[in-house]
C-alpha cells in the first residue's frame, strides 16, 4: 500500500505491518536515469569473459544468501520458504546461464552481395532498459529480464513491485562488481512504474504483470515509438488422458494448481479430463489437497501458505463463489483458512461450464476445476477456447498423443507429464493475451538488443550501376 511518498509492507500470512520504505520521488528518478546513462558507457568497457566474472560472482552470492533472502521474500509475500529458496537459487542460475551464453552472441555473419565484401550483422543493446515486475516471483521475473538486458550490454533500472520490494532491496546490495549506475531499484507503486515508462532517459520497458496493467504500458510504449516485452497473465489448461496413472496426474495437477497459493501465471486453471478416468481424477485430487498443510510459510512442513492480500483472495473467492451460485459442485475447499492472514483452502470443483469465471478469468488462487472431455480433440479445442496463451500441461504416456498437444495447442510453453518446469534455455512467453515477446533462452537475449548490419567492400572502386544510366547498356546489377 502507498501512503504519503511511503510504501507499507505488510505480512499476508499475519496481516502484520513489516516495515515502511520510501517511494522514488522524480527527482531521483531522474538521477537514476543519469547514472544509468554513465554506468552503461564504463560497461562497454567490459568484454564479454569480465561480464561473465561478474555475474557469476553475483550467482555465488546469491546463493550463499539462499536462506536470508528466501526468509525476507517469505515474510513480505507469503510463498512458502521452500519455494522461495528454489526461487533464489533459479535467480542465481539465470545470471550464470546469460553470463555465458553472452559470450559467444555478438553477432553474426550473413552472406555478402558479392564475394569480396563483408556483412557483419553486430548485436547492440538498445540502452537503459526499465525492468517492471510483480510480486508472486519477485526476483525470479526480475533476473529474468535484468540478467540479459545487463548481459546484452544495457543499463537498468527495475521497479519490483510494490507489494514486495525487501526482497530486492537485499537483492541489489549482493549486486556487487557492475559499473556504478548500471543496475538500479526504484520503488513505488503503479504511479512509479508509469513514471518510469515515461521518463525519456529509458529507452525500452520489460514488463511483467496483469494483462490490464500490460495493455497500459504497451500503449505508452507504442506512444514513445519504444520497445515494450510484456510478459501477461494466463488461464493455464491441463488436459488428463485416460492412459495415464490418475494418481500421478492427480498429484501434478493440484501441486501446478496450487504451488504458492496458485499465484503463478502458468498455474493450472482449467482440468479437461477424459471421462474414463474423471471420477477417479477428482478423487484422488479431493484427498491430496485435504492432506496438504496450510499455514504459516516460514514452517518448512507447509506446503501452501497465504494468498497475497485480502483483494487477491476476495477474487478467488468471487470466481468460485459464482460458479457454485450457477450449479458447480464444490468437492472439497470452498473457503477461508485460520482467523489471521490471507488464507485460502485448495479448492476442487466439477460441473463448471466455460462462461464461469473460474473458467475463463485468471483466478490466481488455489482452484482445480474439473471438466470431463469425451476426447483428446475436444480437450485441445476447449484448451485454445479463451484469449490467453501462456502455458499448457498434459499427462500421457501416449506419444502420438504429445505431439497432438504439441502442435495443437496454442501457447508459449506445454509440458507434458512435468508441470511448470522452466528452463532458462528455452524461451518463455505468451501467445494472444498473455504477451508480446519472450524471455529465457537465445530469444531472451534477442529481446535486449539492436541488430546492426554492417557492410563492408574493401574496395575503393566507382560501381558500374552508379549514374550516369544512359551508356546504351543495362548495367551489371542493381543496388536493391
Ligand atoms: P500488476 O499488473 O498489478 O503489477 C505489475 C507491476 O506493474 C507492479 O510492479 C506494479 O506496481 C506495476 N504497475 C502498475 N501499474 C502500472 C502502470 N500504469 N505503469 C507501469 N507499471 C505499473 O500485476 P501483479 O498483481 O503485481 O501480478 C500478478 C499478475 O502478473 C498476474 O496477472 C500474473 O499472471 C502476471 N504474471 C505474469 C507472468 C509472466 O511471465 N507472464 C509472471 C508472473 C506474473
Amino acid at each position: 500500500m502507498t501512503q504519503n511518498g511511503r510504501l507499507s509492507i505488510v505480512n499476508p500470512a499475519t496481516e502484520e505491518g513489516i516495515e515502511e520504505i520510501p517511494t522514488t520521488g522524480r527527482e531521483e528518478l531522474d538521477d537514476a536515469a543519469e547514472r544509468a546513462r554513465r554506468g552503461f558507457e564504463e560497461w562497454r568497457g567490459f568484454a564479454g569473459l569480465d561480464r561473465a566474472e561478474v555475474f557469476h560472482e553475483i550467482s555465488a552470492r546469491m546463493r550463499g544468501h539462499a536462506d536470508e533472502l528466501a526468509g525476507i521474500m517469505t515474510r513480505e509475500g507469503g510463498k512458502p520458504f521452500i519455494e522461495n529458496r528454489d526461487e533464489v537459487t533459479w535467480t542465481a542460475a539465470c545470471f550464470d546461464y546469460y553470463g555465458e551464453i553472452a559470450r559467444d552472441s555478438i553477432g553474426y555473419l550473413p552472406a555478402p552481395i558479392e564475394p569480396q565484401q563483408l556483412a557483419m550483422v553486430m548485436k547492440e543493446p538498445v540502452g537503459t532498459v526499465a525492468c517492471i515486475v510483480p510480486w508472486n516471483y519477485p526476483l525470479l521475473l526480475a533476473a529474468w529480464k535484468v540478467a540479459p538486458a545487463l548481459a546484452a550490454g544495457n543499463a537498468v533500472i527495475l521497479k519490483p513491485s510494490e507489494e514486495t520490494p525487501l526482497g530486492t532491496r537485499r537483492m541489489m546490495e549482493l549486486m556487487e562488481g557492475l559499473p556504478e549506475g548500471l543496475f538500479q531499484a526504484v520503488y513505488g507503486a503503479g504511479d512509479v512504474g508509469e513514471a518510469l515508462v515515461r521518463h525519456p532517459g529509458v529507452d525500452m520497458v520489460a514488463f511483467t504483470g496483469s494483462q490490464e496493467t500490460g495493455r497500459k504500458v504497451g500503449v505508452t510504449a507504442a506512444e514513445r515509438l519504444m520497445r515494450a516485452n510484456l510478459e501477461l497473465g494466463g488461464k493455464d489448461p491441463f488436459i488428463v488422458c485416460d492412459d495415464v496413472d490418475v494418481e500421478v496426474a492427480a498429484q501434478g495437477a493440484v501441486w501446478a494448481a496450487c504451488l504458492n497459493a496458485g499465484q503463478v501465471c502458468t498455474s493450472s486453471e482449467r482440468f479437461y479430463v477424459d471421462k474414463k478416468v474423471a471420477d477417479d481424477f477428482v478423487e484422488a485430487s479431493k484427498s491430496f489437497v485435504e492432506s496438504l498443510n496450510i499455514g504459516d510459510p516460514m514452517d518448512q512442513r507447509t506446503d501452501v501458505g497465504p494468498m497475497i492480500n485480502a483483494k487477491g483472495r476476495q477474487k478467488v473467492e468471487d470466481h468460485v463463489g459464482q460458479a457454485l451460485d450457477r450449479g458447480a459442485k464444490l468437492v472439497t475447499g470452498g473457503e477461508r483458512f485460520g482467523d489471521r492472514g490471507f488464507f485460502y483452502k485448495p479448492t476442487v470443483l466439477t460441473g463448471v461450464e466455460p462462461s464461469m469465471r473460474v473458467m475463463s478469468e485468471e483466478t490466481f488462487g488455489p482452484v482445480v476445476p474439473v471438466v470431463e472431455v469425451d476426447s483428446l480433440d475436444q480437450a485441445i479445442e476447449l484448451a485454445n477456447s479463451v484469449p490467453f496463451g501462456l502455458g499448457a500441461n498434459v499427462y500421457t504416456k501416449d506419444f502420438e498423443k504429445m505431439l497432438r498437444c504439441a502442435r495443437g495447442i496454442r501457447a508459449g510453453t506445454v509440458w507434458i507429464n512435468d508441470p511448470l518446469t522452466d528452463n532458462d534455455a528455452a524461451p518463455f512467453g505468451g501467445y494472444g493475451g498473455s504477451g508480446i515477446g519472450r524471455e529465457l533462452g537465445r530469444e531472451g537475449l534477442e529481446a535486449f538488443q539492436e541488430s546492426k548490419h554492417v557492410h563492408i567492400d574493401p574496395r575503393v572502386e566507382k560501381k558500374e550501376w552508379w549514374y550516369p544510366y544512359g551508356k546504351g547498356e543495362e548495367p551489371g546489377r542493381r543496388v536493391m
